[in-house]
Protein backbone atom coordinates (compact mmCIF):
# COMPACT_ATOMS: atom_id res chain seq x y z
CA UNK A 1 0.00 0.00 0.00
CA UNK A 2 1.16 3.60 -0.79
CA UNK A 3 2.25 5.46 2.19
CA UNK A 4 0.52 8.65 2.99
CA UNK A 5 2.58 11.56 3.96
CA UNK A 6 1.16 14.65 5.38
CA UNK A 7 3.20 17.55 4.37
CA UNK A 8 2.77 21.48 4.97
CA UNK A 9 -1.17 20.51 5.01
CA UNK A 10 -1.34 18.19 2.77
CA UNK A 11 -1.52 14.74 2.31
CA UNK A 12 0.59 13.48 -0.31
CA UNK A 13 2.19 9.95 -1.55
CA UNK A 14 5.45 9.49 0.20
CA UNK A 15 6.91 9.25 -3.29
CA UNK A 16 5.80 12.45 -4.60
CA UNK A 17 7.16 14.53 -1.30
CA UNK A 18 10.10 16.67 -2.70
CA UNK A 19 12.42 18.20 -0.64
CA UNK A 20 15.39 20.52 -1.57
CA UNK A 21 18.89 20.31 -1.26
CA UNK A 22 18.60 23.81 -0.31
CA UNK A 23 18.12 22.79 2.86
CA UNK A 24 19.45 24.32 5.91
CA UNK A 25 18.04 21.73 8.27
CA UNK A 26 19.63 18.89 6.60
CA UNK A 27 22.60 21.03 6.29
CA UNK A 28 23.59 21.71 9.88
CA UNK A 29 20.79 19.42 11.76
CA UNK A 30 18.70 22.42 12.64
CA UNK A 31 15.37 20.44 12.29
CA UNK A 32 13.29 19.63 15.27
CA UNK A 33 11.00 16.24 15.94
CA UNK A 34 9.10 14.38 17.63
CA UNK A 35 8.17 10.25 18.51
CA UNK A 36 5.14 9.76 19.63
CA UNK A 37 3.07 6.32 19.89
CA UNK A 38 -0.27 5.10 18.90
CA UNK A 39 -1.30 1.55 20.53
CA UNK A 40 -3.96 -0.81 19.40
CA UNK A 41 -6.56 -1.56 22.32
CA UNK A 42 -9.60 -3.62 22.82
CA UNK A 43 -11.26 -0.09 23.34
CA UNK A 44 -9.79 1.21 19.65
CA UNK A 45 -6.55 2.89 18.86
CA UNK A 46 -5.33 5.12 21.17
CA UNK A 47 -2.22 8.06 20.75
CA UNK A 48 -0.25 7.89 24.44
CA UNK A 49 0.26 11.41 25.74
CA UNK A 50 -0.37 13.16 22.39
CA UNK A 51 -0.75 16.87 24.37
CA UNK A 52 2.66 16.20 25.63
CA UNK A 53 4.20 15.43 22.95
CA UNK A 54 2.71 18.53 21.08
CA UNK A 55 3.87 20.84 23.91
CA UNK A 56 7.33 19.90 23.67
CA UNK A 57 7.46 19.82 19.36
CA UNK A 58 6.38 23.66 20.24
CA UNK A 59 9.12 23.90 22.63
CA UNK A 60 11.89 22.34 20.54
CA UNK A 61 10.34 24.60 17.49
CA UNK A 62 10.70 27.64 19.59
CA UNK A 63 14.12 27.80 20.82
CA UNK A 64 15.02 27.17 17.07
CA UNK A 65 12.95 30.14 15.67
CA UNK A 66 9.96 27.97 13.45
CA UNK A 67 6.30 29.21 13.48
CA UNK A 68 4.13 26.04 13.18
CA UNK A 69 1.23 27.55 11.37
CA UNK A 70 -1.33 24.86 12.99
CA UNK A 71 -2.67 24.74 16.28
CA UNK A 72 -2.70 21.76 18.47
CA UNK A 73 -6.28 20.94 17.69
CA UNK A 74 -5.47 21.38 14.22
CA UNK A 75 -2.35 18.91 14.15
CA UNK A 76 -4.35 16.09 16.61
CA UNK A 77 -6.59 15.49 13.59
CA UNK A 78 -3.83 15.69 10.75
CA UNK A 79 -2.45 12.85 12.82
CA UNK A 80 -5.46 11.25 13.45
CA UNK A 81 -6.15 11.39 9.52
CA UNK A 82 -2.78 10.06 8.78
CA UNK A 83 -3.14 6.96 11.03
CA UNK A 84 -6.52 6.21 8.81
CA UNK A 85 -5.27 6.94 5.54
CA UNK A 86 -2.09 5.02 6.26
CA UNK A 87 -4.56 1.74 7.90
CA UNK A 88 -2.27 2.04 11.13
CA UNK A 89 -3.88 1.05 14.25
CA UNK A 90 -0.97 0.89 15.98
CA UNK A 91 2.18 3.12 15.05
CA UNK A 92 5.25 5.39 15.39
CA UNK A 93 4.32 8.71 14.68
CA UNK A 94 7.27 11.48 13.98
CA UNK A 95 6.55 14.98 13.47
CA UNK A 96 9.18 16.61 12.15
CA UNK A 97 9.87 20.78 11.53
CA UNK A 98 12.65 21.85 9.10
CA UNK A 99 13.63 24.94 7.20
CA UNK A 100 14.53 24.43 3.09
CA UNK A 101 14.35 25.63 -0.44
CA UNK A 102 15.91 29.15 0.17
CA UNK A 103 18.90 28.90 0.84
CA UNK A 104 21.74 27.03 2.55
CA UNK A 105 22.83 29.98 5.18
CA UNK A 106 22.68 29.68 8.61
CA UNK A 107 19.43 31.56 8.43
CA UNK A 108 15.93 31.32 9.10
CA UNK A 109 13.77 30.40 6.18
CA UNK A 110 9.99 28.86 5.84
CA UNK A 111 9.21 26.55 8.07
CA UNK A 112 7.95 23.42 6.63
CA UNK A 113 6.08 20.41 8.78
CA UNK A 114 5.92 16.89 8.01
CA UNK A 115 3.80 13.95 9.82
CA UNK A 116 5.13 10.82 9.27
CA UNK A 117 3.54 7.41 10.56
CA UNK A 118 4.94 3.37 9.98
CA UNK A 119 4.53 0.43 12.23
CA UNK A 120 7.47 -0.41 14.63
CA UNK A 121 7.26 -3.26 16.29
CA UNK A 122 10.21 -3.75 18.28
CA UNK A 123 12.49 -0.82 18.41
CA UNK A 124 15.51 -3.21 20.31
CA UNK A 125 15.04 -6.88 19.33
CA UNK A 126 15.98 -7.97 22.65
CA UNK A 127 13.69 -7.10 25.50
CA UNK A 128 16.30 -7.11 28.50
CA UNK A 129 19.28 -4.64 27.49
CA UNK A 130 23.43 -4.88 27.66
CA UNK A 131 24.27 -1.02 27.52
CA UNK A 132 27.87 0.17 27.20
CA UNK A 133 28.97 3.21 28.86
CA UNK A 134 29.81 5.55 25.70
CA UNK A 135 33.49 7.41 25.79
CA UNK A 136 31.19 10.28 24.59
CA UNK A 137 30.13 13.43 26.42
CA UNK A 138 27.21 15.13 26.84
CA UNK A 139 28.16 18.68 28.33
CA UNK A 140 25.80 19.41 31.44
CA UNK A 141 25.56 22.69 30.47
CA UNK A 142 24.70 22.64 26.35
CA UNK A 143 20.95 23.62 26.82
CA UNK A 144 20.13 22.38 23.32
CA UNK A 145 20.19 19.36 24.60
CA UNK A 146 16.71 19.56 26.47
CA UNK A 147 15.29 19.89 23.05
CA UNK A 148 14.18 16.97 20.60
CA UNK A 149 17.12 18.81 17.87
CA UNK A 150 18.07 16.88 15.28
CA UNK A 151 21.62 17.89 15.87
CA UNK A 152 21.79 16.65 19.10
CA UNK A 153 21.56 12.86 17.55
CA UNK A 154 25.04 12.92 16.09
CA UNK A 155 25.99 12.49 19.64
CA UNK A 156 23.41 9.75 20.17
CA UNK A 157 24.47 8.46 16.57
CA UNK A 158 27.75 7.35 17.41
CA UNK A 159 27.19 6.49 20.97
CA UNK A 160 24.81 3.41 19.72
CA UNK A 161 26.68 2.56 16.61
CA UNK A 162 29.46 1.94 18.40
CA UNK A 163 27.95 0.04 21.19
CA UNK A 164 26.26 -2.32 18.57
CA UNK A 165 29.34 -2.49 17.54
CA UNK A 166 30.97 -4.00 20.14
CA UNK A 167 27.86 -6.33 20.76
CA UNK A 168 25.90 -3.58 23.34
CA UNK A 169 22.18 -2.61 23.03
CA UNK A 170 22.81 0.65 23.33
CA UNK A 171 25.02 3.51 24.85
CA UNK A 172 25.16 5.01 28.20
CA UNK A 173 26.34 8.83 27.98
CA UNK A 174 27.93 10.66 30.79
CA UNK A 175 28.32 14.84 31.61
CA UNK A 176 31.86 15.73 32.13
CA UNK A 177 31.71 15.02 36.01
CA UNK A 178 30.71 11.26 35.03
CA UNK A 179 27.18 11.22 36.19
CA UNK A 180 25.13 9.59 34.18
CA UNK A 181 23.02 11.61 31.55
CA UNK A 182 20.59 9.22 29.24
CA UNK A 183 21.39 6.88 26.70
CA UNK A 184 20.98 7.21 22.44
CA UNK A 185 17.22 7.71 22.95
CA UNK A 186 15.88 6.61 26.28
CA UNK A 187 16.10 7.90 29.36
CA UNK A 188 17.48 5.67 32.54
CA UNK A 189 16.96 4.48 36.14
CA UNK A 190 18.41 2.86 38.63
CA UNK A 191 16.81 1.39 41.23
CA UNK A 192 18.68 1.53 45.16
CA UNK A 193 16.82 0.31 48.39
CA UNK A 194 13.14 0.53 46.94
CA UNK A 195 13.66 3.79 45.79
CA UNK A 196 13.78 5.04 41.77
CA UNK A 197 16.72 7.28 40.93
CA UNK A 198 17.08 8.97 37.55
CA UNK A 199 19.35 11.87 36.32
CA UNK A 200 17.75 15.66 36.85
CA UNK A 201 16.67 17.20 33.48
CA UNK A 202 19.96 19.51 32.93
CA UNK A 203 21.28 18.92 29.54
CA UNK A 204 18.68 15.47 29.40
CA UNK A 205 15.57 15.24 26.81
CA UNK A 206 12.58 15.42 29.76
CA UNK A 207 10.91 12.42 28.92
CA UNK A 208 7.04 11.81 28.35
CA UNK A 209 7.52 8.16 29.20
CA UNK A 210 10.36 9.43 32.39
CA UNK A 211 7.46 11.79 33.30
CA UNK A 212 5.19 8.68 33.45
CA UNK A 213 7.42 6.70 35.48
CA UNK A 214 7.35 9.80 37.37
CA UNK A 215 3.37 9.76 37.75
CA UNK A 216 3.32 5.58 38.13
CA UNK A 217 5.42 5.35 41.33
CA UNK A 218 3.99 8.49 43.05
CA UNK A 219 0.64 6.11 41.94
CA UNK A 220 1.74 2.70 43.26
CA UNK A 221 3.77 4.10 46.38
CA UNK A 222 7.23 3.76 44.91
CA UNK A 223 9.71 6.64 45.96
CA UNK A 224 11.20 8.62 43.05
CA UNK A 225 13.58 11.03 43.15
CA UNK A 226 15.52 12.59 41.24
CA UNK A 227 19.64 13.57 41.51
CA UNK A 228 22.87 13.84 39.95
CA UNK A 229 24.36 10.11 39.86
CA UNK A 230 27.78 9.72 39.55
CA UNK A 231 28.79 6.39 37.25
CA UNK A 232 30.45 4.31 40.25
CA UNK A 233 26.54 4.11 41.79
CA UNK A 234 25.22 2.33 38.56
CA UNK A 235 27.76 -0.64 39.48
CA UNK A 236 26.11 -0.76 43.46
CA UNK A 237 22.40 -0.73 42.70
CA UNK A 238 20.22 -3.74 42.39
CA UNK A 239 17.88 -2.83 38.86
CA UNK A 240 18.39 -0.70 35.97
CA UNK A 241 16.02 0.02 33.21
CA UNK A 242 15.33 2.27 30.55
CA UNK A 243 12.34 4.73 28.81
CA UNK A 244 11.20 5.93 25.84
CA UNK A 245 8.47 6.37 23.38
CA UNK A 246 9.86 4.31 20.58
CA UNK A 247 11.60 1.42 23.14
CA UNK A 248 8.89 1.31 26.08
CA UNK A 249 10.28 0.79 29.39
CA UNK A 250 13.09 -2.40 28.97
CA UNK A 251 15.28 -3.89 32.34
CA UNK A 252 18.94 -3.42 31.64
CA UNK A 253 20.25 -7.05 32.48
CA UNK A 254 24.40 -6.01 31.89
CA UNK A 255 26.42 -2.57 31.85
CA UNK A 256 30.08 -3.22 30.58
CA UNK A 257 30.85 -6.31 32.19
CA UNK A 258 28.36 -5.85 35.20
CA UNK A 259 25.33 -7.90 35.42
CA UNK A 260 22.36 -7.65 36.96
CA UNK A 261 19.43 -10.15 38.13
CA UNK A 262 16.39 -10.55 35.74
CA UNK A 263 14.81 -12.36 38.66
CA UNK A 264 15.21 -9.59 41.59
CA UNK A 265 13.90 -6.42 39.49
CA UNK A 266 10.81 -6.31 41.10
CA UNK A 267 10.58 -2.36 40.95
CA UNK A 268 11.09 -2.27 37.11
CA UNK A 269 8.97 -5.23 36.92
CA UNK A 270 6.15 -3.77 38.63
CA UNK A 271 6.42 -0.31 36.45
CA UNK A 272 6.01 -1.80 33.56
CA UNK A 273 3.25 -3.95 34.57
CA UNK A 274 1.37 -0.80 35.36
CA UNK A 275 2.59 0.99 31.94
CA UNK A 276 1.22 -1.97 29.90
CA UNK A 277 -2.57 -2.05 31.36
CA UNK A 278 -2.36 2.16 30.57
CA UNK A 279 -1.34 1.70 26.94
CA UNK A 280 -3.94 -0.84 26.61
CA UNK A 281 -6.07 1.45 28.12
CA UNK A 282 -7.23 -0.84 30.98
CA UNK A 283 -6.08 1.47 34.35
CA UNK A 284 -8.63 4.72 33.64
CA UNK A 285 -6.89 6.46 36.72
CA UNK A 286 -4.35 7.57 33.67
CA UNK A 287 -7.31 8.03 31.15
CA UNK A 288 -6.42 11.62 30.52
CA UNK A 289 -3.08 10.43 28.78
CA UNK A 290 -5.25 8.62 25.84
CA UNK A 291 -6.31 10.45 23.24
CA UNK A 292 -8.66 7.69 21.05
CA UNK A 293 -8.05 8.22 17.21
N1 LIG B 1 16.32 11.00 25.55
C1 LIG B 1 16.47 11.22 24.23
C2 LIG B 1 17.74 11.83 23.74
C3 LIG B 1 15.45 10.88 23.33
O1 LIG B 1 15.60 11.09 22.01
C4 LIG B 1 14.27 10.28 23.83
C5 LIG B 1 13.18 9.88 22.87
N2 LIG B 1 12.29 10.93 22.63
C6 LIG B 1 14.14 10.08 25.21
C7 LIG B 1 15.19 10.45 26.05
C8 LIG B 1 12.88 9.53 25.81
O2 LIG B 1 11.84 10.48 25.71
P1 LIG B 1 10.32 10.05 25.52
O3 LIG B 1 9.99 9.19 26.68
O4 LIG B 1 9.57 11.32 25.52
O5 LIG B 1 10.23 9.33 24.22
Amino acid sequence: MEKFIFFNGRFVKEKNVKISVLNSSLHYGLSVFEGIKAFKTSKGTIIFRLKEHLKRLRSSAKIMGYSIPYSNKQLTKFVKLLLKKNNLDSAYIRPIVFFQGESIGLKKSKTNIALIAFNLKNFFKNTELKLMISSLTRYSKNKLFEFKVSGNYALSFLAKNKAIQKGFDDAIILNEKKQLTECSTENIFIVKNNTVFTPKTNAILSGITRDSIKKICKNLKIPFKEKNIPLKELFNVSEVFVSGTAAGILPVKQVNTKKYSMKKNNITKKIIQEYNTIIQAKNPKYSKWLEFV
